[in-house]
């Protein structure tokens, strides 16, 4: 068995065909987590827990891209070029249910800006999500993406969360892309880290898959996004999870039989799974 902690098959990106791409993820011995990115595709993934119980789990969450100042429409993500408002409540609500795992995807992506009032408006709404997360118990998802070339956002990002940590029932660092020396300031926190697809045709990840203990690490597509190698640039989903697992078996030096073995256990410790 695989277990892909993070993939939105909630998305219009699988809606011709999502009863296929899910049956091809149950052949292949995969489950998954659908990652809420607004209140819409949260309610999306609960919808696809429901469906599909017992393979597909959710998370409710409002990603930092929502809470940009220049919006853009990812219509892999959103039918319609609706941007939404970020409502605690309305996400509270969500999150409450029981096939929501963690509160997520959140955090900080400073990708795309330099500017202090964007900064402090993602600030805002991750700090709403952390809080929620402490309240109910539940893990946190977190997406945190530096501006090319620095590591700003990771440092704003243990800023916040380390007087939180200890509140928290676990935080997983989603495509983390971060240094080692990174990443030990996060492990100190009890932090999880997973890695997708990239891992298989760029090697920027090599050194912190080797340094970080797998006891630590989770497997992850990001689907539809970023397909591993021999699938790269299709439309990713979770059936491709095995390539992953097999590149970071490569990397730990072990077999890919023991990379899924122990990142399942991971995972299901970390999203409180049976
Ligand atoms: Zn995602």
């Amino acid at each position: 068995m695989l277990f892909d902690s993070h993939s939105h098959i909630q998305f219009p990106a699988y809606d011709r065909d999502r009863d296929s791409v899910i049956k091809r993820m149950r052949d292949a011995g995969v489950k998954t987590i659908a990652v809420g990115t607004t209140a819409l595709t949260s309610s999306a993934a609960i919808a696809a827990a429901v469906r599909y119980r017992g393979d597909v789990w959710a998370t409710a969450g409002f990603h930092p891209a929502h809470a940009a100042l220049r919006w853009y429409h990812d219509k892999n993500e959103l039918k319609t070029a609706v941007r939404e408002e970020f409502d605690a409540d309305r996400l509270k609500e969500l999150a409450r249910a029981s096939e929501v795992t963690a509160i997520g995807e959140c955090g900080l992506d400073y990708y795309r800006t330099k500017e202090k009032e964007e900064k402090n408006r993602q600030r805002d709404v991750f700090i709403a999500q952390v809080e929620l997360a402490s309240e109910l118990k539940k893990p946190l998802m977190i997406h945190c993406r530096p501006s090319p070339k620095t590591a700003d956002a990771y440092g704003d990002l243990h800023g916040i969360l380390k007087s939180e940590a200890a509140k928290l029932k676990g935080a997983n660092l989603h495509f983390f892309a971060g240094s080692a020396e990174t990443a030990g300031k996060f492990l100190e926190l009890g932090f999880y880290f997973s890695f997708g697809g990239v891992v298989t045709f760029s090697r920027d990840y090599d050194e912190v898959v080797r340094h970080l203990p797998l006891e630590n690490i989770l497997l992850e597509t990001d689907a539809p996004y970023v397909a591993p190698e021999p699938f790269r640039g299709k439309r990713n989903e979770p059936a491709y999870i095995g390539a992953v697992a097999e590149r970071i078996a490569a990397l730990k030096g072990v077999s890919a039989e023991k990379i899924a073995a122990a990142t399942t256990e991971n995972a299901k410790r970390f999203f409180s799974l049976l």
